[in-house]
Parts: C-alpha cells; structure tokens; sequence
C-alpha cells in the first residue's frame, strides 16, 4: 500500500500555535458525528475548487464526515450560469423564461441523482442553487455564494432569492456584500491551504526547473498575473498596464490561467488575448499548480488587477509566499491588501503601471511589502480559520 498522506491539523500549529491547534480539535470533537455533505458546480479550475478540496479534507481528518458532489450540466446550463456569475458581480442578463427553464432543468435532474441524506447540506454559488427545491428538508441547508454580491443585477436577485430565502442560513464573503434577506447572513473570508501543492515551500531548483519546462525567461524581473481568463479578472488592463511600465523598466509579463468547465468563456478570452503578439508577453493556458507556486514566487510584481472580486485567492496565495502584490481596489482584495503595507491597491492601468515601475525598480520595497503580506496571511488568511468559522457554523446548528 503506498504510503499516502494528507494535511494533520497538528501540521499548522508552527504557524497558528498549538493552542488554536487544540481549540479547533475540542470544537471538531463535539461534531464528530456528522455528516456534512458539500455540492458545487467543478473539480478543478476556480477558487471554490480549490477551497473544497483542502477544506474537505481537514474537517475529515478532524472526525467530520465531509463529502463533496459536483453537479453535472450541459453546455447551454453552464452558459446560463456564467452570465448569472456576470450578472451578480454587476453585468448584464437578459432573464428569459427559457434560461430559467434550463437552470432548473438542469437542477432538477441532478437532484434526482443526488441522494442527499445528510446533517448539514451546504451548496455553493448560484449553479446548484434551486437543489433545495428538490428535498424534503430534514436538516439545515447553507448557501455559501463566493462572488462579489456588491452590485448584484436587482432582477436576476429576486429570482435568486426565491431559492435563498428556503436555506437555513447564506454565507457570504464580506459584510459589504449583505443583501435584504429573510435569512440569516454570516460573514467568512476563504482562506488557503499552505501545504496545497500551490502553496506548499518549493525549491530553488524545482521552481527553476517548471519555469525552464514552460519556456519562461528569467532574464528580466518577472511581472505575473496567475488567473482564470475572465474580464472580471482584467486581463487586457493587466496587458495595457505592462506596456506602460515597459517604457521606463525591462521585465517580462506572465499570464497563467487555466479554464474552468463551469466557465464557457475562458477559451474565447484565452484566444483573443494570444494575439497581442508580443516576444516578452508569455500568455499560459495550462493546470499547473506547481507553475503557479513557481511563478508567485520568482515574480518581483505579482497582479491581480481585478474590477470585481469576492474574494482573491490568488492575492493571498501571492502574499503567503512573500510576493509583492498589485491588486485591483475591488471587493475582497481591499480587505486582503491593506495600501502601502503589505502591497497596493490600484484603480486604473495608469497606477497599476506606476506601481509596476516602482517595483520593479525597488527590490527592498518588493522585499518589505512581502513580509508584510505573508505575515498577514499567516494571521488571518489559513485554511484553520476558515475551517474553525465553518465548526462554529455547524455547532450553532447542532445546539
Ligand atoms: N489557478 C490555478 N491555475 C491557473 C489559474 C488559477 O491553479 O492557471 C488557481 C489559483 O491558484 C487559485 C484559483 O485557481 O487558487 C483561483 O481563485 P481566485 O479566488 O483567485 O479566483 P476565481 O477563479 O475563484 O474567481
């Protein structure tokens, strides 16, 4: 049998101490009885996936019994579902009576094949949503919704909210992000697995060594933008602003993303993005974990030049390895980058290419802002948080 092995709770007490160690073990040892099942609409690609797949595992290795189902839908399902994405973060949706009919289709038939039995049912962003509809409710339902509810389209919320209201509870990411609901709303930032193969301490020569794989050149400072290709996540600004900075520092631009299959749109951006035809623009679209550990840790500059953002995962994965970061003053990110402190927050191309230039240039300002950064992620932005916010969760509705 070989010798396989996940993340021990124990294994964070270096960064939390041992005594946020123990708490986290009594809390998990009163829930030890349950079973908790969590459903979303991917494996891999995206944040939530990445959230799931070590949050899942802790809280088993805790003593909960914490499962994890993806939904299946066709093409046209997932369509409907990213302009309802777009529509929630501030775009537009033409809400038609044949949308909402595939939506709810598409649920439906998955409901039938997910026999969900379980304590605690807790269902993420608007894609598996009406699930609820489907059920006799015989324990509590948690819709936890990871995107950036700032500016949600008013109709396409009401409808939305017709599925909310029948949850126990809505766990959103920011208190900015509260909405007029007749349930009651919690408040939990995500958080990131530092032992995840994306985060985990690599190497001087195997960080080398996935650079050298990809092509990448090292000659120059590099300048990497490490997301999936959707506009929210800018990557054209991101482009723009490089050719800005170009003009006064030499440094080479990565873009990395890979493609979610609940994202139709990343292939389309992917391409048009490709051709900006430029020998120090290095545009990748590939999953690559141990890429992007590389790449957050090699850069001078780190990007996330978002213009909506729940909550940056990348931002915080950037910080914990010590990267000096430039993130978008949207959403989340204003609460993981505190200005001029542990990164900086911009709100253009213009300041996106000034702080690129002033990076570039000031490797002890880059060295600064990034003890800074992994210092506050190793306060506030570990998966133990997370996962202690969620046993709170689950203690409250056990009471
Ligand atoms: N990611 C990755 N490979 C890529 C691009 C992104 O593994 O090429 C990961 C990234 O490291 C992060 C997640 O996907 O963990 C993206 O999460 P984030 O919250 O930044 O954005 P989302 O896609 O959820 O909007």
């Amino acid at each position: 049998m070989a010798d396989f092995q996940v993340t021990q709770i124990e294994d964070y007490a270096p960064y939390i101490g041992s005594e946020a160690v123990e708490r986290i073990v009594r809390k998990a040892e009163r829930l030890r009885d349950l079973h908790v099942v969590n459903v979303n609409s991917t494996y891999y690609g995206g944040g939530v996936a990445q959230i799931l797949s070590s949050q899942t595992l802790l809280l088993n290795q805790l003593g909960i019994k914490t499962g994890w189902r993806v939904i299946q839908g066709r093409p046209d399902f997932f369509s409907i579902t990213k302009k309802m994405h777009n529509a929630l973060q501030g775009g537009e949706i033409n809400l038609t009576e044949q949308k909402k009919k595939i939506y709810q289709e598409v649920i439906y038939e998955n409901a039938l094949r997910m026999h969900l039995d379980h304590d605690m049912v807790i269902v993420h962003d608007p894609q598996p949503l009406p699930l609820i509809q489907h059920f006799r409710k015989k324990c509590p339902w948690i819709w936890r919704c990871h995107v950036d509810l700032s500016h949600p389209d008013p109709e396409l919320w009401r409808y939305l909210a017709s599925f909310i209201e029948r949850y126990d509870a809505a766990v959103l990411s920011l208190e900015d992000y509260a909405q007029a609901l007749s349930v009651p709303q919690r408040f939990f930032m995500p958080a990131i697995d530092p032992f995840s193969s994306t985060n985990r301490e690599l190497m001087e020569e195997e960080a080398q060594e996935r650079l050298d794989h990809y092509d990448i050149p090292t000659d120059l400072p590099l300048v990497v933008q490490v997301s999936r290709f959707d506009r929210w996540k800018d990557p054209q600004g991101v482009i723009d602003a490089f050719r800005l900075a170009r003009k006064e520092v030499a440094c080479t631009l990565v873009l990395i993303g890979n493609v979610a299959t609940d994202d139709p749109e990343g292939k389309e951006i992917f391409e048009s993005l490709c051709r900006c035809g430029d020998d120090r623009i290095f545009i990748l679209s590939c999953q690559d974990s141990a890429l992007v550990n590389a790449l957050q840790r090699r850069a001078a500059v780190v990007l996330q030049k978002s213009i909506r953002e729940g909550f940056g995962l990348t931002v915080t994965e950037a910080m914990w390895k010590g990267a000096a970061v430039i993130g978008g003053k949207v959403g989340g990110i204003r609460y993981q980058i505190q200005d001029g402190v542990n990164g900086f927050l911009v709100s253009s191309v213009e300041e996106a290419a000034q702080r690129m230039v002033q990076l570039v240039k000031d490797e002890a300002l880059q060295q600064r802002l990034g003890e800074k950064a992994r210092e506050t992620v190793r306060e506030q932005f570990l998966l133990t948080r997370l996962v202690e916010q969620y046993l709170d969760l689950l203690g409250a509705f056990k009471a």
